[in-house]
C-alpha cells in the first residue's frame, strides 16, 4: 500500500505560494514541493476557496485582510510593524462593526481580565465576562481522582468549565468571543462549543507569561534543547 503523503508546509524549502512576483505575472507551483497541498489536494483547497464567496465570510475576510495590513507602516527605511494584538484586536472589532464582546478568560488571568476589560469598555465595546470556574462544579463531575486534585486530595477544587464558558458567550450572542489564557485542552473545550466569532488574545503558558513560543525559541539552546529530544513515541515501538 503507498503512504499517503500529508500536506507539510512547515518544510517547504521554496514556499512557491508567496514568491516576490509581480501582480500581473502568473503564480507556478512547478517548483513547489511533492507535499505541497495545492499538489496534494487541489480540490480541498478549491472547495475551501468557495466558502468566501459567501458574503459575510467574504467581508470577515477582508476586513481580517485590511487589519493585517495596518499592522505595518511604509517608512523611507522600509516596511515595519507597529500595533500590538490588543490593539489589533479593538480595531478589527470595530472594523466589523462589533459592539458587544464576550471574554472567556482563566481565573489565573482575573487581574488580566479586568485590565482587558477597562481597555475594551474605554474603546466603547459592551464586554461579557466569564470565569473558568464558574458554576462552581467540583472535579469529581468529571471523574477528577482526589490525587489528581492541585491542592490536595483533602481540598474542594472547581473544575474548569469552557464548555459553559463557550455557552454563556453563545446565549449573550456576543458579536466576538474573546480567549484569554484558556489551559491546554480546555481551550479545545471552548473552540468546540462557542458558535459566535472567536479570537485569541492570550493562551495559557504557566511558566513563560504566557508566550509558548518563548519556549520554542530557546529549543536550539542549552535552556530548552531538551524539547528537540527525540522522545520514545516517535521512534515507534
Ligand atoms: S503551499 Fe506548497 S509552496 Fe506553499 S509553503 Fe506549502 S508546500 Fe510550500
Amino acid at each position: 500500500m503507498t503512504k499517503r503523503i500529508l500536506p507539510n508546509c512547515a518544510r517547504c524549502p521554496v514556499e512557491a505560494c508567496v514568491l516576490p512576483i509581480k501582480v500581473n505575472d502568473e503564480l507556478s507551483i512547478e517548483k513547489a514541493p511533492n507535499f505541497c497541498p495545492m499538489k496534494v489536494m487541489p480540490d480541498v483547497i478549491e472547495r475551501a476557496l468557495l466558502e468566501y464567496d459567501r458574503p459575510e465570510i467574504k467581508e470577515l475576510a477582508r476586513q481580517a485582510s485590511i487589519q493585517e495590513f495596518e499592522c505595518y507602516e511604509h517608512l523611507p527605511e522600509g516596511i515595519r510593524t507597529k500595533n500590538p494584538r490588543i490593539l489589533e484586536l479593538i480595531e478589527f472589532a470595530h472594523k466589523c462593526g462589533y459592539s458587544r464582546l464576550g471574554l472567556a478568560f482563566c481565573g489565573g488571568l482575573s487581574n488580566e481580565a479586568r485590565l482587558l476589560t477597562d481597555i475594551l469598555e474605554n474603546n466603547g465595546f459592551e464586554v461579557a465576562s466569564i470565569m473558568c470556574k464558574a458554576g462552581a462544579v467540583p472535579k469529581e463531575r468529571i471523574g477528577i481522582r482526589p490525587d489528581e486534585k492541585i491542592a490536595g486530595p483533602e481540598h474542594w477544587e472547581t473544575m474548569c468549565n469552557p464548555i459553559m464558558q463557550a455557552e454563556v458567550l453563545n446565549a449573550e450572542k456576543v458579536d466576538l468571543a474573546i480567549m484569554l489564557g484558556l489551559c491546554i485542552g480546555h481551550d479545545t473545550l471552548f473552540i468546540k462549543y462557542c458558535r459566535v466569532p472567536m479570537t485569541v488574545i492570550a493562551v495559557k503558558d504557566r511558566v513563560t507569561g504566557h508566550n509558548p513560543l518563548a519556549a520554542l525559541y530557546l529549543a536550539n539552546s542549552p535552556y530548552y534543547g531538551r524539547l528537540m529530544t527525540r522522545t520514545k513515541q516517535a521512534s515507534g515501538p
